[in-house]
């Protein structure tokens, strides 16, 4: 039986939801490595990180000013002679007494003996003596930032899987982190299938297209930290796919491959994989765009995602199963999937999910907002220019009114 033949593909029609699960079901997990912590910005963390010491490690100043005894404050005191100077970086000084105060800088350690800031907008200076302004009541302990009162040694500050921003870049620093363990990026390679595809920087005739579908890809994995895949085009030409497609797979651990799943003469693709021994999990999803998918695995345990060629059907594709794949496959934390309301009313009649294109707006209440932004075909993926996504519009319904609320997900 022919992989083209239709009573065949039909069999494996299944819904969005399913087609996930058994993408999650059969995707291998991949290991990590360790980097110098420059490396890690946008990765994914895998291990657990420990703080080194207290934050703050000191009671810390967190205004310019003077430092006091609370009891001197308490006892009436308001005329203080000055010790010296405590300023960041330096080793607790010790203030010398009852009366007696030491000007401190923010981020200074709190002098010895004291545990109070005074703002140096609230004291006048004469002779070597701070006075408090009249009037002025400070509360004790004021303006510290105590030592270990956001975390102690020990505590745990960051769990595996999360990714790494700035926000996470400053917790590794603090926590001493000269290299990180982050996971490692499975060996990808974006293959695109099509005799009418040209790449840039090519003579193109009329008859021919400019073939984006793999940059497109690759942008997207290198903007969610893959630093290295590999791109490559190859012909409607079944020996060539099944040589060169069988070379690909045995150098790289996930092939995404576009075009050529569908139901043409010349679609090889699904019979070409079935021969190279990769094992067909399921050809075709009940969705739009992106129908003919196709998703197996070899006995080596490599995932393979054969993908429509049409630009949209592709990238949607791709954003909805093979990044959040490899994703988790790599140790992620599940992505958090904000539901949107639609922005204005849509209907949709196929028996399909419908992922939508959308632009994010902020509703009339500020909240965001999903505004439809239907391309004109599946191939019009100039339509997709100033969307920040798409939602899923579930098979169930074919009206969809405004505020209906759907899954969203980010290019
Ligand atoms: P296919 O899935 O091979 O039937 O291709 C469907 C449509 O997508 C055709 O019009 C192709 O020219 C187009 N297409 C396929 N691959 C690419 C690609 N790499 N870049 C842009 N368009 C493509
Ligand atoms: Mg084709």
């Amino acid at each position: 039986m022919s992989s083209n033949d239709p009573t065949r593909v039909e069999a494996f029609r299944i819904d969005v939801e399913e087609a996930g699960q058994l993408i999650a079901d059969n995707m291998p997990q991949y290991g990590s490595i360790s980097v110098p912590l420059a490396e890690a910005t946008g990765q994914i963390l895998r291990q657990k990180i420990i703080a080194e010491r207290d934050q703050p490690p000191f009671d810390r100043a967190t205004m310019d000013g003077i430092a006091v005894a609370a009891t001197d404050l308490a006892g009436g005191t308001r005329a203080f002679k000055f010790d010296g100077i405590q300023a960041a970086g330096q080793p607790a000084k010790a203030c010398n007494g009852p009366g007696h105060c030491l000007e401190v800088m923010t981020g200074a350690v709190m002098p010895t003996g004291t545990d109070t800031v005074v703002p140096v907008e609230r004291i006048n200076v004469a002779d070597d003596v701070a006075t408090l302004e009249n009037g002025y009541e400070a509360t004790p302990g004021q303006f510290i930032h105590g030592c270990a009162s956001d975390h102690a040694q020990g505590d745990v500050l960051l769990e595996p899987g999360t990714h790494i921003d700035g926000a996470e870049m400053a917790i590794l620093t603090a926590a001493g982190q000269a290299n990180v363990e982050i996971a490692r990026w499975p060996k990808i390679a974006i293959i695109s299938t099509g005799d009418e595809l040209v790449d840039v920087g090519e003579a193109i005739e009329d008859y021919q297209i400019r073939s984006s579908n793999d940059r497109a890809l690759q942008a997207s994995l290198e903007r969610h930290g893959c630093k290295q895949s590999m791109r490559a085009w190859l012909p409607d030409d079944p020996d060539k796919l099944l040589q060169q497609v069988g070379t690909l797979h045995a150098d790289n651990d996930v092939l995404v491959l576009s075009g050529g799943v569908s139901m043409g003469k010349y679609d090889y693709v699904p019979g070409i994989l079935k021969e190279l021994g990769v094992k067909l999990i399921f050809h075709k999803i009940l969705q739009r765009p992106g129908l003919p998918m196709w998703f197996g695995i070899s006995a080596d345990n490599k995932p393979v995602f054969a993908l429509p060629g049409n630009p949209v059907s592709t990238l949607v594709c791709f954003v909805r199963y093979v990044l959040p794949a490899i994703e988790s496959a790599m140790g992620a934390m599940p992505p958090v999937r904000l539901q949107l309301p639609l922005a204005d009313a849509i209907d949709f009649e196929p028996d399909l999910c419908w992922f939508l294109p959308v632009a994010l707006k902020p509703g009339d209440d500020g909240i965001p907002c999903a505004e439809p932004r239907p391309t004109n075909t599946s191939g019009d993926f100039i339509g997709l220019r100033g969307t920040d996504g798409f939602v899923a519009l579930p098979r169930a319904e074919s009206h969809f009114p405004e505020g209906f609320r759907a899954d969203f997900y980010p290019w």
